[in-house]
């Protein structure tokens, strides 16, 4: 057992129906790399509004076992795209061409925000039979609608590229880039081949180290390989951990 007090959070993004084979070869890519079941599930309810988890039994009794045999679920969003009119030059810029559109969560009211984290909870703990204590946005990303709704919706946390925190109070629980691929174009996938590269050497130290695999990322060998190749890389010296642990042991 280590006792670095180190840990490694290992995630798949984009969970749902809309995604069944790719979730089914990440988790199994993860459980060959971790030889456990631990690992955080990311679900959207109803992806680009063309995926519902609501009609598809199927999928909501896989989604029951993997809690079940010890996957964290976590809340991402609920139909995963970006449907808001942005205003102003740098929201406009953001939600453009960081995203590619899919930060859902960056242009909506608390009002709205709130409905989707409820509904969105609703569902999953309906289907799991257990608390969801975590949300994380679409594309990680938060307006401030997204963060008045979450502040009063008690999820335990919430993430984006380089911080874990606490919503209610805005504690911070976790610090450090999270380790991503990106597999939409050439160059993208160069460069984050490069980083996680980089990252396995310079985040030896860190004390959380997160990883999150994609969908997309199953289109490419070798950036199923350097997935691999990362998590190995950590295993001696992070515990694999949940969310859930920074939770409730702290950072
Ligand atoms: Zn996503």
């Amino acid at each position: 057992m280590l006792n670095t007090g180190k840990r490694l959070i290992c995630s798949i993004h984009d969970v749902g129906p809309m995604f069944a084979g790719q979730t089914e070869r990440l988790r199994e890519l993860l459980y060959d790399c971790t030889g456990t079941m631990r690992m955080a599930l990311l679900v959207v309810p109803d992806h680009w509004h063309r995926a519902p988890l609501s009609r598809d039994s199927a999928f909501a009794s896989k989604l029951r076992a993997w809690s079940d045999e010890g996957c964290e679920i976590i809340l991402h969003g609920w139909c995963h795209k970006d449907e808001s009119r942005h205003t102003g030059r740098w929201a406009g810029f953001k939600a453009r061409h960081f995203t590619a559109g899919e930060g859902e969560f960056l242009g909506l009211s608390r009002e709205e925000a709130v409905r989707r984290l409820r509904d969105g909870r609703a569902l999953l703990e309906d289907i799991t039979g257990k608390r969801i204590g975590g949300f994380i946005a679409p594309a990680w990303l938060y307006g401030q609608g997204a963060r008045d709704a979450l502040r009063e919706q008690e999820f335990d946390f919430a993430e984006n590229h380089m911080r874990v925190w606490r919503p209610r109070d805005g504690r911070e629980i976790a610090r450090g880039p999270v380790i991503s691929w990106a597999s939409r174009s050439r160059v993208r996938t160069l460069s984050s081949l490069g980083f996680a590269a980089l990252a396995r050497r310079m985040l030896r130290h860190q004390r959380i180290v997160r990883i999150a695999a994609h969908p997309g990322d199953t289109t490419k060998p070798e950036l199923l390989e350097s997935i691999g190749q990362t998590i190995a890389a950590f295993r001696p010296t992070h515990r694999l951990s949940g969310y859930s642990d920074l939770v409730e042991h702290g950072a």
